[in-house]
């Protein structure tokens, strides 16, 4: 029988997981459909009883990564840590709630070549990306310097860690930059709706031996290309969202995805994408 998994989340349109999970579940010869679901907030739990009873598991994206907690029978590890879930199990009726952020993090840092062990980062934004970047980061056992526009916020994600994190004022940023061998971006600046903002301050110099690292993808954002005027190695958030999508599928299947196959159908998507806008 054909099994069913989904996303949801509002606005719902824009993901690329239907398609980098069709045609995963298709490389690995699964019969298996994945469809995007738009679901407003007050009908969450409502949507939530018609999943259990008919798909395999789904994603979850904004708004319900945290609202989605009171649905779920079981959550586990980095979910529980974080309060967020991006991804739902469903056997026998069952859900468990995990989130593979941290996860799709650290294998596109593996993909990349960048051993974080022992090296300091420093992390952009306070928001639930950031936090799962972080959560990633005191595991790999890096040294963390955060900044975010209001810094309470930067205290309050870092008080939520055991592990020491430097929360950095703006004053300090320049130096604590020119210091660090990963920098990067969880904030939206450089997505679509603020395409010429970066979050690095006039005059940052980054080690040319860095390694920058912006969550948003889909865009070759200016963070991205200061970044690469200066020497530095770069990745995009692309890897990371395809990463986070192959623990999904891990989770779902106990099957290996072929991640190459998943990564290529995002990079097309978003091609005829830009194609059709311009
Ligand atoms: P979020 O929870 O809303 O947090 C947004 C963060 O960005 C906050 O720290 C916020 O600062 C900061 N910010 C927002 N607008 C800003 C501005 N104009 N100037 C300076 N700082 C600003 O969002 P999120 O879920 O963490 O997502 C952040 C970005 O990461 C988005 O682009 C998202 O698409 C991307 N993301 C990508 C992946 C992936 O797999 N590639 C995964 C997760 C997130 P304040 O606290 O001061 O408001």
């Amino acid at each position: 029988m054909t099994e069913r998994f989904a996303v949801i989340g509002d606005p719902i349109a824009h993901s690329l997981s239907p398609t980098m999970h069709t045609a995963a579940f298709k490389a690995a010869g699964i019969d298996a459909v994945y469809e995007a679901h738009r679901v407003v907030p007050d009908m969450l739990g409502r949507h939530v009883h018609h999943l259990r009873s008919g798909y395999s598991g789904f994603n979850v994206t904004i708004p319900h990564k945290e609202a989605l907690f009171t649905e779920l029978d079981e959550i586990h590890g980095a979910a529980r840590e974080l309060g967020a879930v991006n991804t739902v199990v469903i056997r026998n009726g069952v859900l468990s709630g995990w989130n593979t952020d941290p996860a799709g993090f650290t294998a596109s840092l593996s993909t990349a070549g960048f051993d974080a062990r022992g090296s300091h980062a420093f992390v952009f934004g306070a928001g639930g990306g950031a936090r799962a970047v972080v959560h990633a980061l005191v595991r790999l056992g890096a040294s963390i310097d955060l900044a975010n526009r209001h810094i309470d916020r930067a205290h309050s994600l870092a008080r939520s860690f055991r592990s020491h994190i430097r929360v950095v004022a703006d004053g300090d940023v320049l130096d604590a930059l020119a210091g660090a061998e990963l920098v990067v971006n969880c904030t939206p600046l450089g997505m679509s709706h603020v395409p010429n903002l970066s979050p690095l301050p006039l005059g940052a110099t980054l080690s040319p031996d860095a390694l920058a690292f912006d969550l948003v993808y889909g865009r070759r954002t200016p963070f991205l290309r200061e970044a690469d005027q200066q020497g530095c190695r770069t990745l995009d958030g692309l890897e990371m969202l395809v990463q986070q999508g192959a623990e999904s599928f891990r989770l779902w299947t106990g099957a290996e995805p072929d991640v190459d196959i998943m990564r290529q159908s995002c990079l097309h998507l978003l091609e005829e994408r830009a194609c059709s806008a311009s």
